[in-house]
């Protein structure tokens, strides 16, 4: 038996890990490269495995740095079984429709600029995909080939998010393999927490924050409150916030709404200006059954109008820009979360060079983004060809993150049962990874931070 890490390892994009059982060959997650040099490239370049010999893939969630290149496996002749869970089926269905034609309109701008850009794949490729998903419930135990039984855990990342389990047998040897997938924080707003899991010969587990600790949900919520309360009662402006629509925004409408029906904040107007987090906002509402009990329980209490939030989905361009003409006390969400594409660039021209406006930043902001740039203290910036100055406040709440950290990753794993025998460390940079190896060897765990292009025997 044997394991490769084709993506995902010293790394946070790509994921993906190849496995060889007997005459069994799968692979969990198949990610999407993204920032940092070489992208383009390594997107393209040849899989380290012959895609007509895969049997089955199983995947952990809609994120595309987990399931963005599965467009390109069925382009490649990819004919067997996606599993995955109902919620990641209809996340997938917006997500990777929505990169197929982020790939086609770069492919247009470059084809403008003389510069040839080949797409990793098309729409037709992404409806050949959907076609190959297959779907399971949580805990619903399956056996895509004979010496494989799986199934996934709830693993509180995003909505539909799990983590594998996989019993794999060759002749007379048995190995038990968990995948973490990308783990949630506990106590986060609206999913189920992380399950725990019994036992593990090999676990390969997630590293992003293993080197850091979040603000608690309490002490952001609080500079929340803060924030909007100056912003709209005392300066009488507006508010921005660019917003990843897959997560971010439903847990932000959440919390809005929690602390209007709580009294914390008067009614608000909102805006949700993204049709792609609109249609996420939806099927989020449709899978209640993946709610926590504090979640459920929010839905279904009706606070007495006064104590509503009032949320507008603006659906055409016309109501976008329409959105212009309010001068103080909306809230309004625009996508992308790190302001280099979609609706929010058009709010931000607006309401940058406005001193009465508020910037809210709520998610991490990657180099070379307009966003990161906000949040060094830019004095201006450049947006649709027009330098514009920055007299907005801009404000940053650091303590929303869809990642579990150091300290919530460590008690997942002390939560096994029987300790994992042998824990590969991946999806982290190395500072991360060789920070959290460390506290689980000291633990007495054998570590191993995983390497990409590395094969092991299971
Ligand atoms: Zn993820």
């Amino acid at each position: 038996m044997k394991l490769r890490f084709c993506g995902g390892a010293g790394e946070v994009t790509g994921s993906c890990h190849h496995f060889t059982v007997g005459a069994t060959r799968f692979i969990v997650d198949c990610g999407l490269f993204q920032g940092g040099r070489g992208v383009y490239e390594r997107n393209r370049t040849a899989w380290p495995f012959a895609v007509d010999q895969l049997q089955f893939v199983v995947l952990t969630h809609a994120h595309l740095d987990h399931s963005g290149l599965l467009p390109r496996l069925c382009r490649e002749g990819f004919m067997g079984p996606i599993y995955t869970t109902p919620a990641t089926r209809d996340l997938l269905a917006v997500m990777l429709r929505d990169s197929a034609h982020l790939q086609q309109a770069e492919a247009e701008r470059n084809r403008r600029r003389g510069r040839p850009f080949a797409v990793i794949y098309d729409l037709e490729d992404v409806e050949r995909t959907l076609e190959r998903l297959q779907t399971v419930d949580y805990r619903e135990e399956f056996s895509p080939a004979p010496e494989v039984r799986a199934r996934l855990l709830d693993a509180g990342h995003i909505l539909g998010s799990g983590i594998a389990e996989l019993w794999l047998q060759e002749a007379e040897r048995r190995v038990k393999v968990v995948v973490s997938g990308d783990l949630g924080q506990p106590g986060r707003p609206i999913l189920q927490d992380p399950e725990p899991v019994q036992d593990a010969d090999v676990l390969l587990l997630e590293s992003t924050y293993g080197d850091r600790n979040h603000r608690s949900l309490e002490a952001t919520l609080t500079e929340l409150v803060g924030a909007l309360r100056h912003a709209l009662l005392e300066k009488h402006g507006n508010v921005i916030i660019p917003a990843f629509a897959v997560g971010r925004t439903q847990e932000l409408l959440y919390c809005l709404n929690d602390l209007v029906a709580s009294g914390t904040l008067p009614p608000l107007q909102v805006f949700l200006d993204s049709p792609m987090a609109q249609e996420v906002t939806r099927i989020t509402a449709r899978h209640f059954e993946l709610f926590d009990s504090a979640a459920q329980a929010a839905v279904q209490h009706k606070p007495p109008p006064a104590r509503r939030l009032h949320v507008t989905f603006t659906e055409t361009v016309q109501e976008s820009m329409a959105l212009n003409r309010i001068s103080a006390g909306a809230v309004i969400i625009a996508a992308s979360g790190m302001c280099d594409g979609g609706r929010i660039r058009h709010h931000l021209r607006q309401h940058l060079p406005n001193p009465r406006a508020t910037v809210l930043i709520t998610g991490f902001q990657a180099a070379g983004t307009l966003g990161r740039q906000l949040v060094d203290g830019a004095p201006e910036v450049r947006l649709f060809g027009e330098v514009v100055p920055v007299r907005a406040e801009i404000l940053t709440l650091g303590g929303f993150s869809a990642h579990a950290d150091q300290t919530a990753l460590l008690a997942w794993v002390a939560g096994f049962t029987t300790p994992p025998g042998q824990v590969y460390l991946v999806h982290g940079e190395p500072r991360g990874s060789e920070a959290l190896a460390l506290a689980l060897q000291q633990r007495g765990l054998a570590v191993t931070v995983a390497q990409e292009q590395d094969e092991v025997m299971l």
